[in-house]
């Protein structure tokens, strides 16, 4: 995160605490950007736009957090939720009482996931509860089988899988373990699969998904399959640079994790209903897994909500042995929240009846191709991405070895001359992300992407004064 360009300095404290800057201790945020900088104030939305407290316009190139799907003023969704407020705000799902909107909600996702059958859905309020909850439901289940060693959890580097102390430990990325003591002694992180980054020379994609599977399959040896209980994986990663398998990718590991019984968790918190131009990542890549963790788009973002999915086979376990594990002791309050049930179970039918997915692949070469036309830049290594999801890695001399000076903040640059042009797009390190609203407009994409040209010539020419000094 960096503080945005509009930013101007702070002379006092705004609410009397002695502290410069807000009064929120803000995520993702360092202490000195509060201190230094206005945040950017966002205070309404409309489409692919939101609008901050000057009242100028961004074009929200990420769709808030890569989850407003369809986008910032679908008034389905606000009729959806004040209708459940009315009847019910409330009632929770403990002790086999629940609500109508959370049986529905569970009935359509498991029709709607078809690259297996699905068993049955636990219901969370973000993506980190559903990636925290999977950890705890297969220690459950490998419990209740008697496979009291099947522990341990393998990522992946540079995996995003959210920021609790379960679901950061599963993530791969070194700002969210140092410093916080993880990550936790049960997850191990395998290889990230970043072809261009990471192939030996000579090496093609396949050989490389060959080496990657050998490398996971020799971890797994190693530790000994009888104590790796499941395998994590975004079928894009996302936070950790938008980074799409390498061609066989997923066959290979699959294939290793069947041979010894280890199950397979798809974090389809970004991927999930339409981003990448099919309803799930597991169809576009081919994944049977034993689990999903869904998030974001299941309701467009407009009220908290997560769920897993979970395999017949996890979930009879589960069933059938309820007389000797006693019930399922694990849920929050809000697990299955009615009016968040109501407004996704709404989100879904949008998707449904607008062929989201085939939306997608419809804008894909637009966008795609649109963006890639700039891949020649000096700056750029590399420009990634399918359907609406896109990330651009800044380098210099196109070469994955030769990053740009940490303190030159070129990612940060090209943020900046994005906003200042009044396009917000996500910026980590030099690499900069986007996956707008799934509902963008070909003018909107056309907005984009010359924006996005604008702001690559500025940063190419601070980049050339930068390297002149
Ligand atoms: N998994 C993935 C793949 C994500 O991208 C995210 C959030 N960016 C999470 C999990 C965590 O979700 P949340 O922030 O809702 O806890």
């Amino acid at each position: 995160g960096f503080g945005h360009s509009g930013a101007s300095l702070h002379t006092e404290s705004e609410d009397g605490s002695g502290f410069k800057g807000h009064g929120m201790l803000a995520p993702f945020t360092a202490g000195w950007q509060i201190s230094d900088l206005h945040p950017l104030v966002i205070e309404r939305s409309e489409g692919s736009y939101v609008f901050d407290t000057n009242g100028k316009k961004y074009l929200d190139s990420l769709a808030g957090l890569w989850c407003t799907a369809l986008g910032g003023s679908e008034p389905r969704l606000v009729a959806a939720a004040t209708s459940q407020l009315n009847k019910l705000p409330f009632y929770h799902s403990f002790w086999n009482r629940t609500t109508k909107p959370s049986l529905d909600l569970a009935k359509e996702l498991l029709e709607m996931f078809t690259a297996r059958k699905m068993g049955k859905v636990f219901f969370t309020n973000s993506g980190s509860e559903a990636n925290d909850s999977q950890v705890k439901l297969v220690w459950y289940y490998n419990n209740a089988l008697g496979r009291l060693n099947k522990k341990k959890f393998i990522a992946r580097t540079k995996a995003y899988h959210g920021s609790t102390l379960i679901s950061a430990s599963l993530s791969g990325l070194p700002p969210l373990h140092q410093k916080f003591d993880l990550p936790a002694p049960f997850v191990l992180h395998t290889d990230c699969p970043h072809y261009w980054r990471y192939h030996l020379p000579g090496e093609t994609e396949e050989e490389f998904s060959g080496r990657l599977a050998t490398n996971l399959e020799n971890l797994i040896l190693k530790e000994g399959p009888d104590t790796i209980a499941a395998f994590i994986a975004e079928p894009i990663m996302g936070a950790g640079g938008v980074i799409p398998p390498p061609k066989y990718y997923f066959e290979k590991v699959q294939a290793v994790l069947k041979k010894y019984d280890i199950l397979f968790i798809a974090d389809e918190v970004i991927t999930a209903f339409g981003r990448l131009g099919t309803m799930f990542g597991c169809d576009k890549y081919n994944i049977q897994p034993d689990l999903v963790s869904l998030a974001k788009a299941l309701s467009s973002a407009y009220m908290p909500i997560g769920a897993i999915l979970v395999s017949p086979e996890i979930a009879d376990v589960i069933h059938s042995q309820s007389n000797k594990l006693g019930s399922f002791s694990h849920g929050f309050t809000y697990s299955g929240h009615p009016v968040s049930c109501a407004v996704a179970l709404e989100a879904l039918k949008i998707y449904k009846e607008r062929n989201i997915a085939e939306r997608v692949r419809n804008l894909t070469p637009h966008f795609q191709e649109g963006i890639k036309a700039f891949a020649g830049s000096p700056i750029i290594g590399e420009i990634r991405g399918t359907g609406l999801i896109l990330g651009t890695e800044f380098i210099d001399n196109k070469s994955p070895n030769d990053p740009f000076p940490s303190e030159w903040g070129v990612g940060a640059i090209f943020g900046a001359e994005c906003e200042k042009r009044g396009m917000l797009v996500r910026v980590a390190g030099d690499g900069i992300f986007m996956s707008p609203p799934l509902t963008i407009s070909p003018q909107e994409l056309d907005e984009l992407i010359g924006i996005y040209e604008e702001a690559l010539k500025s940063t190419e020419e601070k980049v050339e004064d930068l390297k002149s000094k």
